[in-house]
């Protein structure tokens, strides 16, 4: 885009500070994209949780000049250009539908429960030969994305494809402004997000909305969708049962595929698609009306449906050879997309050295030479350190990179992969399908076996932030990190929360801290259980130690005067009913005489823990830890003259000691998705999932038994599935024998005879199933929550028994 700030003021009714006539090209509501620079125009978003006026004084240090805020934060005041606006998320939403208006093509809107994303790329995929597409990244489908969306169209562009999600009733009126479609697509209307709408109709008429003004609107036919529909609009509409529709389909199972004969008016022909399942299949047929009302030819629709694919919407995090680590975006190469993987990169990073392996760009619109150009300086900002080039084009702008190697084609450069001496970097794979980019990403992983803990890091966000509006403004937030993030992986996870702006992380020994504060992690970070022999690692590392034991504090004063340190942080830990680690009442004095005067030490903070935070039965014992804790800090406060942070909270003290929450919580299990409580898991999203893979599969007759003991006997043919994860893995032997089950193509599959020690096997006999196929040890179903109620323990001990042998790979939506 290019528009000049002036020009966006008017649009915004903005009130105008500063004195610039800077041209606009590009938005941003990310803080750390290493993009953000003098034309970027930075809309300061306020969510419940955040807020990114907070981040402004940043942005001007790193070059940004020009703001849309809702006030001008203080010491900001005559830095930059400031456009103030009563809401800036409503500020981003007009300047889009203002941009909307500059540009006249037509515009395919998809909205539906189900398979908007994977429409919108299949669209691009069938239409791009003939088309310039701009289309949505990702799944950016909503009040926010949209926008954003819609304001990287450019002139070149002669065809949009966009998706609008909405999750309750009167917000689609906001996107139908912005996007203001022509061709609607409504997708499958499951029973996703049903909690916003107080009926399936109340649901279809909301999203029909967004169809207000289209030209034709292309949809499953179905009675209940007919009734809400405007007699004024065209339809187009397909079905395998109502021969009243404009197209009317038979499917049929082929081998691996689907042949479908459709049936238009006079024309009958057929054509196949790779897919089985009945998703898969309602998505290529929304994909193959739009061919037809496109008037594309039959054996033009004939080839290029056979094409489709599965598409993969996640960029994963993997670890690589040689301590490397792989941000896998393998299967898409366009200008906006690599925008998004770029600031992905940046967020994630493990080294700081990156790389970034490239393909051919498609379909941007622009000459090869204005689009190189432009990919060139988007690596410069993002202080990319190499270059992999991979194509024919990209080889041949080599010299608009620097440090870059190109090569001809996927082959070339793998022949050449041990010359390249990948290591201690990050490195971003991103390329075209045709490329077959996952060949690289399979070459650089670090090999392990098949099972993989899944972390979901919008899940984690989301359960921060979900725990942070309990919290009144002013409390600070301490998230435990200890013992490899409950399992999920620490330097990945504290990344994020430093985004956040969590304000302390906790570990449970020195060498976590020490992990975290290589990796780069700036957080502080207490240490819960900090040993003698660790002090002068704790030092060293500037980690600040909790202190709970006067011969503790005594061996560390010693250390701590020898290096001569002043005010070095410190925690005292109370022992107020735990009876684990702390001071207890009687030590205080002791304590105190020790502390006052002491200017070697600095008290950070005081804090105390918890035993029945979660257990209804013992609030009265609860309610008295925290009397205790008031009395013992606070007798520690005035003797001392002192006002240190003081923090008594974990997850479920958080949701029910509400009113303790002093000047800091310590969230822990919550961050990981599970809590003690029946309906606050239902705000809470899944972070982990376990999953492995079918090594065999075989029938086994009526008598024949399975496993080590024989301990399960068959009464009838029964199909088995090896899967290759065992109790070393951690999955626990009382799960065995029937007791537990796996999930394999959404359907549950017993565990049969014993675990092993790298394997089980389970009872396929009821799913369609084949060696290869995913299966799901523990996620959504079964829950870490519901195994552990079975097994008699706790998730805590569910999620951190997950071997480190298990790959943890990291995503984001
Ligand atoms: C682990 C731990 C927490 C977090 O507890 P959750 O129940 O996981 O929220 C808080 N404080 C201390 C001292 C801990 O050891």
């Amino acid at each position: 885009m290019k528009l000049n700030i002036h020009t966006i003021s008017e649009q915004l009714q903005a009130d105008f500070s500063g004195n610039t006539t800077a041209e606009i090209e590009t938005v941003s509501i990310d803080s750390r994209s290493l993009q953000n620079g003098v034309s970027t125009l930075f809309f300061a978003l306020v969510g419940p949780n955040n807020d990114a006026h907070s981040y402004i004084n940043e942005l001007i240090v790193n070059g940004v000049r020009n703001f849309v805020v809702a006030h001008i934060p203080e010491n900001c005041v005559g830095k930059a250009t400031f456009l103030v606006v009563q809401n800036t998320t409503v500020a981003l939403q007009h300047l889009a539908q203002y941009y909307r208006s500059l540009f006249v093509f037509p515009v395919i809107g998809i909205t539906g429960s189900n398979g908007k994303t994977i429409v919108k790329e299949w669209l691009n995929f069938l239409l791009s030969p003939e088309f310039t597409i701009i289309r949505s990244p990702k799944s950016y489908n909503s009040q926010v994305g949209v926008p954003l969306s819609i304001l990287s169209i450019n002139e070149q562009h002669n065809l949009g494809i966009f998706e609008a999600g909405i999750s309750t009733v009167a917000e689609m009126v906001h996107l139908e402004r912005i996007m203001k479609p022509t061709i609607g697509i409504l997708t499958n209307i499951g029973s996703a997000h049903d909690e916003g709408f107080a009926t399936i109709g109340e649901k279809i008429k909301e999203k029909l909305v967004l169809f207000k003004e289209a030209q034709i609107i292309i949809y499953h036919k179905n009675k209940t969708i007919d009734t809400f529909l405007n007699p004024n609009i065209k339809t187009f509409s397909w079905s395998c049962k109502d021969p009243n529709a404009d197209v009317f389909i038979v499917k049929k199972t082929v081998l691996d595929k689907t042949l479908l004969t459709l049936k238009k008016g006079t024309t009958t022909f057929d054509l196949k698609i790779p897919f089985q399942d009945d998703a898969s299949i309602e998505n290529a047929i929304q994909c193959l009306m739009v061919l037809l009302h496109f008037g594309y030819d039959q054996d033009t629709i004939e080839h290029r449906m056979e094409l489709l694919y599965p598409v993969e919407m996640r960029l994963k995090v993997k670890n690589g050879i040689h301590n490397s680590s792989l941000i896998d975006d393998s299967y898409s190469s366009d200008f906006q997309s690599l925008k998004i993987a770029l600031d992905f990169l940046e967020s994630q990073k493990q080294y700081p050295k990156k790389t970034v392996i490239l393909s051919d760009i498609f379909q941007s619109g622009l000459s090869n030479e204005e689009l190189y150009s432009k990919v060139s300086q988007l690596i410069t900002s993002n202080k990319i350190n190499r270059v992999i080039g991979i194509g024919a084009t990209i080889s041949e702008f080599k010299n608009k990179f620097i440090n870059c190697s190109t090569f001809p084609d996927t082959d070339a450069f793998l022949a050449q992969i041990d010359h390249l001496h990948f290591g201690n970097e990050t490195i971003l794979i991103k390329g075209a399908r045709t490329f077959q980019f996952e060949q690289i990403v399979a070459t650089l992983a670090e090999k392990t076996h098949e099972t993989v803990l899944e972390i979901n890091l919008n899940a984690i966000s989301h359960n921060f932030n979900f725990f942070k509006s309990k919290l009144k403004p002013t409390t600070k937030m301490m998230v435990m990190v200890k013992a490899f993030g409950y399992g999920n992986g620490g330097f990945e996870i504290a990344k994020l929360l430093e985004h956040h702006k969590a304000d302390y992380l906790g570990v449970a020994f020195a060498d976590e801290g020490m992990a975290l504060k290589n990796a780069g992690i700036k957080l502080p970070i207490m240490v819960l259980n900090p040993e003698t022999t660790s002090f002068l690692a704790i030092i060293q590392n500037q980690l600040e130690p909790e202190i709970y034991s006067l011969k503790g504090l005594h061996a560390f004063l010693k250390i701590a005067k020898q290096k001569n340190l002043k005010q070095f942080p410190i925690h005292i830990k109370l022992d107020t009913g735990m009876h684990r680690l702390g001071f207890e009442e009687n030590t205080l004095t002791d304590l105190i005489a020790v502390l006052k005067g002491n200017t070697t030490v600095f008290i950070k903070s005081i804090l105390s823990h918890m035993a029945t935070s979660d257990a209804p039965e013992h609030q009265e014992f609860a309610a008295e830890q925290i009397q205790l804790f008031e009395k013992l800090s606070t007798k520690l406060m005035m003797e001392l003259s002192i006002k240190p942070i003081r923090h008594i909270l974990n997850t479920s003290g958080i949701s029910n000691f509400p009113s303790a929450q002093y000047d800091m919580v310590r969230l822990g299990i919550g961050l990981y998705g599970v809590s003690n409580d029946y309906e606050e898991q239902k705000n809470l999203e899944n972070v982990s999932t376990l999953k492995s893979i079918i090594s065999q599969i075989r029938t086994i007759s009526a008598g024949e038994s399975v496993g080590y003991g024989r301990r399960f006997i068959a009464t009838k043919p029964t199909k088995i599935a090896t899967i290759p994860i065992g109790y070393a893995d951690g999955i626990s032997r009382h799960w065995g024998n029937g007791v537990g089950y796996v999930m394999i193509k959404n359907k549950k599959a017993a565990i049969v005879g014993s675990v092993c020690m790298d394997m089980l096997m389970v009872d396929c006999s009821e799913i369609e199933c084949s060696e290869g196929d995913s299966v799901i040890i523990f996620g959504t179903t079964p829950t870490v929550s519901e195994i552990a109620k079975k097994l008699d323990t706790i998730s805590y001990e569910i999620l951190t028994s997950v071997s480190q042998r298990v790959k943890r790979v990291f995503y984001r939506e």
